[in-house]
């Protein structure tokens, strides 16, 4: 059959593409055939509002949010002169992955095309499809679903047809196989209709048993009248000759079932040892077997077959001629440009000569070169990336663009003390510390936005019996080699010991370590910024300092060590009766120094009275069991103009010697009569 009979056939093909910038603005247009309606120029606000361009704006604001291509349609027209156009929109990025515009197509398609039927009419599509043993899938990439399928899936995978339509491609196909085939999808509507795509695909049977199938995918035009998007036609292992022998002899329109696949078919005549090939085989190999001709003596043929494989072939067709029984086999063969292909065809003799013994035998292929490349190029990637990334002593995640974790390596599970399994699917950011997940929810879009990579140093994360890990991330925006898919790596290090030692060493250093308060330096230090900042502003400040009163008598009477525990606890009392602003320090040995931002003195002399009484009250007592009590005697300046740290330390010591002097435990404000409060 000669696709002249089809009246579509005879329609002639219009493009219209234009480029559209992110503001809305077509930068440039393009237009190939006629026939077309003059483009609307959508972006224009005073234009027409009609359905048709209600829906090119849709589309491009789409492709313009979800940076993913989409398809849809748009019909002109009335009842029999109704013209339906494929409409596209792919979002053009630029190398660093920012969005530049969108290119946004109309096609003119034929509105009776082989594919649209098929997808048109669904009684048609089992009585079609059906014909083959080929197991058959429309499926919807985009949502992910199996629309229909034919008899011959629910045999391969053990479903029922029941079952199969409407399952979710991850059930079939599993996670991988369907971003996979969401992604050839996606190239494929940008390369246009027509175009077929070899792949491996793992389909899972409802057993659970994973098979590889050698699958042509195309993508066929949705329905006319509807809006859907166009689905994806996935036959499996459309290499099952009883089904197109039998669709060749008995079949309606058996040209149907053999162009919808696209692969080859050859014959080979044992008695006159020729070949003969259907049309897309002579479209590889050239044109010399064609059926109607002469056919090309077979020594020809296996002239072009890779060397050693066409000793091979010729020994399974022996065997193959003796036995009749069916046989499938790989080799490489020189297309007409020279170059070496890889086949895998199934073999059937079909006919049997006057002794009984087959003489002729048929042969479908399909040309898997595409699909062995790809293959061999992601297995050789794959395979350095899974070495690296399962022995890493780093964490490593692979996550999609939203954040969600696709591959875990052991490292980061042992890290976050959980399973590998049990992280696929879940964001990184549940895991982590209430404070850092809106952050870390975010990271994926900052990268999208234009960041390509960002860091995350010291991020809190909660393991499952509630132990604490500091985790510092790295996450970087990539794509895929095979399918240009986008995804996101996060580098993980457990940096919960150095921080530690840190934090540790940090607190040494700013803290007296015998009575956790803040040591000398740390005090003086912020003394000296809020005498600065009180006499610029003219605001209160008040200092004090404060000593144990007869401290050498208590080391002397009931020991050093108890003294000790003297020090300390009138730390507890000192911050217990001061606000949480206040800074409380040790000056040295048993003399402290606190800070008091923005209070006049009368604030501080409150304050202190209360640490007094509470001192005074205290009962302290000796590992032998002895009781004592300490008083402390407490020194109080402000500042005024022209004070500075000098002054001001002086000014509170002078006072708390005054205290000293007029008998010990007691509170003395410092005369300092120039205070402004
Ligand atoms: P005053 O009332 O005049 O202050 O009499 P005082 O005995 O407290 O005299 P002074 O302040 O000069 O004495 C300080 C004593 O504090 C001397 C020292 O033995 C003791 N001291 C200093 N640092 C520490 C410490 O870390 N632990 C102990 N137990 N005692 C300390
Ligand atoms: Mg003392
Ligand atoms: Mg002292």
């Amino acid at each position: 059959m000669s696709t002249s009979d089809t009246p579509a056939a005879r329609t002639e093909s219009h493009r219209f593409v234009a480029y559209v910038s992110p503001e809305r603005r077509i930068l440039w247009t393009e237009s190939t055939g006629a026939g077309l309606p003059p483009p609307v120029d959508f972006t224009d606000p005073d234009a027409p509002s009609t359905p048709q361009v209600e829906t090119v704006r849709n589309l491009v604001d789409a492709a313009f949010s979800t940076r993913v291509p989409q398809c849809g349609s748009i019909s002109f027209g009335e009842n029999g002169d109704r013209q339906t156009y494929s409409l596209k929109a792919f979002p053009d990025f630029s190398p660093n992955g920012q969005l530049k515009g969108v290119i946004q197509v109309v096609e003119g398609r034929g509105n009776a095309s082989r594919t649209t039927i098929i997808s048109a009419r669904n009684r048609e599509i089992h009585s079609v499809l059906d014909l083959t043993l080929c197991g058959i899938i429309l499926y919807d990439p985009v949502a992910g679903r199996i629309q229909n399928v034919n008899r011959r899936v629910a045999q391969q995978t053990g479903y029922s047809l029941k079952e199969l339509e409407g399952m979710g491609g991850e059930t079939l196909f599993g996670e991988k196989g369907t971003r996979l085939l969401r992604s050839i999808y996606q190239r494929m509507t940008t390369a246009g209709d027509g175009m077929i795509w070899g792949q491996m695909l793992e389909v899972r049977s409802r057993s659970g048993v994973a098979e590889r199938y050698f699958s042509s995918l195309r993508i066929i035009a949705a329905a006319p009248e509807a809006d859907a998007p166009p689905v994806m036609l996935v036959s499996l292992d459309a290499a099952e000759l009883d089904a197109i022998t039998g669709s060749v002899r008995d079949g309606p329109n058996p040209r149907f079932v053999l162009e919808a696949m696209q692969d080859g078919l050859w014959e080979y005549d044992a008695i006159n040892r020729t070949m003969h090939y259907s049309e897309t085989y002579g479209q590889i190999f050239g044109p010399d077997g064609v059926p109607g001709g002469p056919g090309k003596p077979v020594d020809e043929w296996l002239d072009e077959v890779y060397p050693g494989e066409s000793q091979n072939i010729l020994h399974n067709w022996r065997q193959l001629l003796k036995v009749g029984v069916r046989y499938r086999m790989n080799y490489r063969i020189r297309d007409r440009n020279g170059a070496w292909r890889w086949i895998i065809t199934t073999i059937h003799a079909i006919l049997n000569d006057s002794h009984g013994r087959p003489a002729r035998v048929l042969g479908f292929h399909m040309d898997i070169s595409d699909a062995m490349q790809a293959e061999a190029r992601l297995i050789d990637t794959e395979e350095r990336f899974r070495t690296v990334f399962d022995n890493a002593g780093m964490g490593i995640a692979v996550s999609d663009t939203e954040g969600r974790l696709e591959q875990v390596n052991p490292a980061l599970a042992i890290m976050l003390g959980r399973d590998q399994a049990e992280l696929r699917g879940m964001w990184l950011s549940r895991f982590a510390h209430e404070d850092y997940r809106q952050e870390m929810r975010d990271s994926p879009y900052r990268l999208l936005r234009g960041g390509r990579r960002e860091s995350m140093p010291e991020r809190l994360f909660i393991r499952p019996d509630g132990r604490e890990v500091w985790i510092t991330l790295t996450a970087t925006l990539s794509r895929h080699i095979s399918d240009g898919a986008r995804y996101v790596i996060v580098m993980a290090e457990d940096v919960t010991a150095s921080r530690a030692n840190r934090v540790k060493l940090q607190y040494e250093a700013t803290h007296d370590v015998m009575t956790g308060a803040w040591n000398r330096w740390v005090l003086l230090e912020r003394l000296d910024q809020h005498i600065h900042l009180a006499v610029r502003h003219r605001q209160p400040m008040t200092f004090c300092m404060c000593d144990l009163d007869n401290f050498k008598l208590v080391n002397n009477t009931y020991g050093h060590q108890a003294g000790d525990g003297v020090l300390s606890r009138f730390v507890e009392i000192l911050s217990e009766a001061v606000r949480e602003t206040d800074i409380v320090g040790r000056y040295g040995g048993e003399e402290f120094g606190i800070v008091f931002p923005a209070t006049d003195k009368n604030g501080a002399l409150h304050s202190l009275t209360r640490a007094a009484d509470m001192l005074r009250q205290e009962q302290f007592s000796t590992g032998d069991g002895r009781r004592f009590t300490v008083t402390a005697t407490f020194g109080i300046a402000g500042v005024s103009d022209g004070s500075d740290l000098r002054s001001v330390v002086a000014s509170a010591d002078e006072a708390l010697y005054a205290g000293k002097q007029a008998g010990r435990d007691r509170v003395v404000l410092a005369n300092d009569e120039y205070a402004w409060f």
